[in-house]
């Protein structure tokens, strides 16, 4: 679309929309953010392109000052506008070099009984429009309580929805759930409400169009959540209208309320849409980090420790949580390069305070370092797996993980937290913020999606939040679906937004120490490579086991000795969440594009790669090995991906 022409749109949008006006546009001109007040209702729109996105959808807080989303006066004469920008490097990210943002932004200010109650901040990016809340205070009152949250986002009628159902409080294993643990829809209708409770963050809509170009893909997220709020969810049944909603009064056993208590001036965490007319955008987006800052200052340089590493746990379960097999781990992560093994549960009974202090030391002398994992718990769920009962007590977490220190433990991995509410994302900050005192990085499971924690929280490596490699293990169902559910789907979505330890890339024919039972993986080899590129987290724990080296292909050990876990550019290039994914991911000079297919059909295409300028041959990884291929002259290279299978291109 030429510029004149979206201009005209958009012309003709705001003239549909009568009394909406464009408050903020992106540097680049194709979207803006539309404001109005609807009988003393502030309401916004995004457009893309001049294309409506987000429909007139409304804002305001509800809280125990005042009820703010209604009986409001814009102070128009108040409104500020300006720019933002800045750069920053973070290797925890997929786009890990120096990484430049710029935002337009506007301030707008709304009074109740003459009165200034509130501000909404508009963000505006080439791909992003952000929004966020600031409360003022009243007279003598410095404090407040927020008991809704209004914000809404109307998309088209005939939008198809990408989203993970929120789930029951206290249901699933040990009554674990809310955990980010459900399916993603595959292009449901609008208008649902997942199962009752709505979905979790990030929310994925397709607005088709028998016009491709004209498509929208929007992703709808939250970002700069900590103790200072509740981690929030996606309310539907309303046909294309989605609110904010809180947690759910189940969640945490019940106890503690779903609403936020708030200092005043108080800002909400940021509320995200990321638009285009491909997926690209999303997948390629930053916004979740350009709008947070570093919560406090990194205790050591934790990206050296960045890397590849393994666990025992998806192959062998509670029991291979032994010395013996630990060591036998720690040889294989050795022989691999790798950095760092994962313990998982039990070892505290099943391997011992001392004998992990030994295990750490053997492990260093092999360059690799450990990963231990705790229960959060608490009081929370019925979770039984020890060590329980020290990431929630101050005193105990602080001894323990100057423990750590001494014995060069690299990092944690905490397991089974108890939802969104407020408490909760508190104990997610204060076990972050201690780990730091110590050096010590962390993972969560069991847990809730990170929210710019990669920036917030400079120990911060990865969460699960997703349907994660474990279901592989436990269900021959999830094998079968594993590329459909995952490969194709989390790049779009859970991905886009935060690092993801997927903890899978097996190689393992049967998710079994003895490799000839249990559930079996039916992708290829290459969609375990394929996927190595694909999820992206700066620590990656893969699904191998130490057989590998002898009863796997040797092209696919080289390779994953090798794949990068740092990356400093993303790029889209083709594909449809559920369907199949291309996409491509630098690190350094070097270029990994990858994809997998969970289709019936094989994805066959000549790819144009511009990112391939220079160079005449490239190692493909197809179907069962790797072949040098010659690049053409216009930089393209053909690729067939078969069913549950992948390639990788590598530069
Ligand atoms: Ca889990």
């Amino acid at each position: 679309m030429t510029k004149k022409y979206a201009t005209l749109c958009l012309a003709l949008m705001s003239f549909a929309m009568a009394r909406a006006e464009v408050i903020v546009s992106s540097p680049d001109g194709r979207i803006s953010v539309d404001f109005e007040m609807k009988d003393g209702k502030p309401t916004y729109s995004v457009l893309y392109d001049g294309q409506v996105a987000i429909a007139p959808s409304a804002l305001g807080l509800k809280t125990n000052m005042g009820d703010y989303t209604q009986r409001l006066k814009w102070d128009k004469e108040k409104e500020r506008t300006g720019e933002q920008h800045g750069s920053y490097v973070l290797p925890s990210l997929k786009e890990g070099q120096e990484h430049n943002f710029k935002m337009n932004t506007a301030i707008l200010q709304f009074s109740q009984r003459e009165r200034p109650v509130m501000e909404v901040e508009f963000r505006v990016s080439n791909r992003d429009v952000a929004f966020n809340y600031t409360l003022l205070p009243q007279r003598d009152t410095r404090s407040c309580v927020i008991t809704e949250e209004a914000s809404a986002f109307r998309v088209a009628d005939n939008a198809l929805t990408f989203m993970a159902p929120q789930s029951n409080p206290m249901t699933g294993f040990a009554r674990t759930m809310p955990s980010y643990e459900t399916k993603y829809t595959l292009g449901e209708p609008v208008g649902k409400n997942g199962w009752g409770n709505g979905y979790t963050f990030p929310c994925l809509f397709e607005v088709p169009n028998a016009d491709k170009e004209k498509a929208l893909w929007i992703l709808v997220s939250e970002t700069g959540t900590d103790g200072d709020y509740v981690g929030c969810r996606l309310l539907g049944g309303n046909g294309g209208e989605y609110r904010i909603g809180f947690p759910m009064e189940g969640e945490l056993n019940g106890w503690g309320c779903t609403s936020v208590q708030m200092a005043l001036p108080g800002k909400t965490p940021w509320r995200t849409i990321t638009v285009g007319h491909t997926p690209a955008n999303i997948i390629e987006t930053t916004v979740t980090w350009d709008l947070v800052e570093a919560k406090y200052p990194a205790s050591k340089d934790y990206s050296k420790d960045y890397g590849k590493g393994m666990w025992s746990w998806i192959i062998g379960m509670d029991s291979s949580c032994n010395f013996d097999e630990q060591k036998r781990y720690i040889d294989f992560a050795a022989a691999m390069g790798y950095r760092s093994l994962l313990v998982d549960a039990l070892w505290d009974v099943q391997i011992g305070r001392e004998r992990i202090a030994e295990l750490s030391r053997y492990a260093q002398s092999k360059g690799v370092g450990l990963y231990l994992w705790y229960n959060s718990n608490g009081s929370w769920n019925d979770a039984p797996q020890s060590p329980k009962g020290i990431m929630n007590n101050p005193y105990e977490r602080r001894k323990e993980m100057k423990w750590m220190q001494e014995i060069g433990i690299l990092g944690i991995k905490v397991d089974f937290f108890g939802g969104d509410k407020q408490p909760m994302m508190q104990l997610y900050e204060d076990i972050l913020t201690d780990a730091n005192d110590y050096g010590i990085m962390v993972i969560f499971h069991g847990c809730t999606l990170p929210r710019g924690w990669e920036r917030m929280f400079p120990n911060y490596v990865a969460s699960e939040a997703i349907l994660a490699s474990e279901n592989l293990h436990f269900s021959q169902g999830f094998c079968d679906a594993e590329a459909r559910d995952c490969g194709t789907m989390y790049p779009f979505t859970r991905n886009a937004v935060g690092s993801m330890d997927f903890g899978g890339s097996a190689l393992n024919k049967y998710y079994s120490a003895s490799n000839n039972r249990g559930s079996r993986r039916i992708t290829s080899d290459v969609y375990a490579l394929a996927t190595a590129v694909i999820f992206q987290s700066p620590v990656q724990h893969f699904a191998l086991a130490p057989n590998n080296l002898t009863d796997a292909p040797a092209y696919a050990i080289d390779f994953m000795k090798t794949v990068p876990t740092k990356w400093d550019e993303v790029r889209f290039i083709d594909g449809y969440p559920g369907k199949y994914i291309i996409m491509a991911r630098r690190a350094g000079d070097k270029w990994y594009i990858a994809g997998v297919n969970a289709m019936d059909t094989p994805v066959k295409q000549t790819l144009p790669l511009p990112m391939l300028e220079g160079k005449s041959t490239v190692s493909l990884y197809q179907k069962d090995g790797v072949k040098p291929v010659k690049v053409t002259k216009k930089q393209t290279v053909k690729v067939e991906i078969p069913t549950n299978g992948g390639f990788v291109i590598v530069k």
